[in-house]
């Protein structure tokens, strides 16, 4: 145990999207800042979360290019896969990325520790394992989540996101299970890169909590894709025999493979954080529950990001972050907007999506419009692709603002980071309508769709 004490105005602990930006602003702003990171600087978004993630994106989206290239006369043969040199080259990005957020923490004047830090009390931190301790004028939660353990037999065997990117051969036949965000973006990912690829997934419809439209269309895109989608189905265990894994599912079920995903969900990484010692009150999953500006119910100490369970998204830790280092460092008191956060699945055609579902503006105000396309796009009457794209506006009935917009299409992540714009400024359908089409693009379609859908009335209802 060390006697070394020092103080600063503020500590950040997890040097992740929502903890780097804080601690730089907070920097900036004059404040004395430490921040402590156990694992890596640049946080799971970085390190193993969107980056890599999308670079695998990328990498699977060439499999499906090469075929579709033979319908422009491209003659694409004797075409192979490397696993190995994606691996390398992804990690050589995220080395560099690494080492910018490293610099850009520096250039602030902010200390760094990569050790683990815990709280001891409403304004004292202890690193771990140096014994280091500081006492500081406010402490900044920043540590994100973790993958959540099931606790069936054989979990051992299992990866999450977290080992996915460091694989040393790319599996033959994977067996995901999950059915959201992460579950359904490496479905499409492995399957892109040709793997044999199973998806469990417990309800009957994927990406529970989008609208169902999206949901209906990528379930049916991930089995377009040549993903085995398994529904109402739990592992109930994993077998290991050498190289080869058994799942075994509650339905009876065994599936041979040789990887098993787990993807079913993230939890707040606040285990042995200390803050009961400091008395911090947290949720029932663990959260760190704060008020709008993030504060906790001890007043100095603070919470942003993934740990408080609210939009488990970067730009919103980042933006959480931000506001945080503005109100109490800086001089403008404010707090971070939650309505209307635009997200992106990164599937085989994408999502985007922002705003209200056609569910949820339904019981929030009764009377709504809906305008929605599936269509097969241009690009497709030649490479031969059966893939379809569908577009979805959700218009409140009583004053026509367009509360909802919902995509699946191959820019969709793009195009709904600039229709959140107009969502997010309240505009009508009608100023939708005035604005003219780009042709020939898919986009076009969301300012041309001028008919109200009518559900049909033998239509099924929201799925679970
Ligand atoms: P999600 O919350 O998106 O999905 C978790 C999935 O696991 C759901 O399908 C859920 O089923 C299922 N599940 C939960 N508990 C169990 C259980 N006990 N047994 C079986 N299945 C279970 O979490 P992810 O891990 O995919 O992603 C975590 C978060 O990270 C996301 O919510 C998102 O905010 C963020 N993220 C964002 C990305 C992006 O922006 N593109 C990409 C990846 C992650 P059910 O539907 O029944 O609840």
């Amino acid at each position: 145990m060390s006697d070394m004490t020092d103080h600063v105005d503020l500590f950040v602990i997890g040097a992740g999207s929502g903890g780097v930006r804080a601690a730089r602003m907070s920097a900036q702003y004059g404040a004395s800042v430490a921040i402590a990171e156990e694992f890596r600087i640049g946080g799971t978004c970085v390190i193993r979360g969107c980056i890599p993630k999308k670079f695998m994106v990328y990498a699977a989206g060439y499999g499906e290019g090469f075929e579709e290239a033979k319908g422009y006369g491209w003659l694409a043969d004797n075409i192979r896969f490397d696993w190995a040199t994606l691996i390398a080259a992804k990690d050589q990005e995220i080395d560099r990325l690494s080492g910018i957020y490293r610099r850009n923490l520096g250039n602030a004047g902010v200390s760094m520790y990569e050790e683990r830090a815990e709280i001891t009390g409403p304004n004292t931190v202890k690193l771990i394992p140096s014994g280091r301790i500081f006492t500081c004028g406010k402490i900044l939660i920043a540590t994100g989540g973790t993958p959540r353990k099931l606790g069936f037999d054989g979990e051992e065997h299992t990866i999450t996101s977290n080992e996915v990117f460091h694989l040393d051969s790319i599996p033959k036949h994977i067996v995901i299970n999950g059915g959201g965000f992460i579950a359904c973006e490496f479905a499409s990912i492995f399957a892109g890169l040709g793997v044999k690829t199973c998806l469990i997934y417990r309800r009957d419809t994927v990406l529970r909590g989008f609208d169902y439209d999206i949901r209906t269309h990528v379930h049916n895109e991930l089995i377009r894709q040549g993903v085995r989608v398994v529904t109402h189905a739990n592992i109930k265990a994993v077998k290991k025999a050498g190289d080869d894994l058994q799942v075994v599912l509650d339905t009876g079920v065994n599936i041979d493979c040789d990887q098993v995903m787990m993807a079913t969900g993230r939890v707040p990484a606040t285990d042995g954080l200390g803050l009961e010692t400091a008395g911090v009150n947290t949720s029932r999953s663990g959260a760190v529950m704060v008020d709008e500006f993030g504060q906790t119910n001890i007043s100095s100490i603070f919470a942003v990001g993934d740990v408080t369970d609210r939009i488990a998204l970067t730009p919103v830790a980042i933006r959480e972050g931000a506001a945080f280092a503005d109100s109490e460092f800086g001089d403008r008191r404010h707090s971070f907007d939650h309505r209307d956060v635009a997200s992106a699945v990164f599937t085989h055609p994408p999502v985007g999506s922002v705003g209200l579902s056609e569910h949820d503006a339904r019981e929030e105000f009764g009377d709504i419009d809906i305008y929605k396309a599936s269509f097969r796009p241009l690009r497709h009457t030649l490479s031969g692709s059966a893939e379809k794209y569908m577009m979805k506006l959700v218009v409140r009935a009583s004053d026509q603002v367009v509360v909802g917009v919902h995509l699946v299409s191959d820019a969709a992540p793009e195009i709904i980071q600039v229709a959140a714009i107009a969502v997010k400024a309240g505009l009508t359908k009608a100023e939708w309508d005035e604005t003219c089409a780009v042709h020939p693009t898919a986009a076009e379609e969301l300012v041309l769709m001028r008919e109200k859908y009518v559900p049909d009335p033998l239509e099924d209802g929201e799925a679970v």
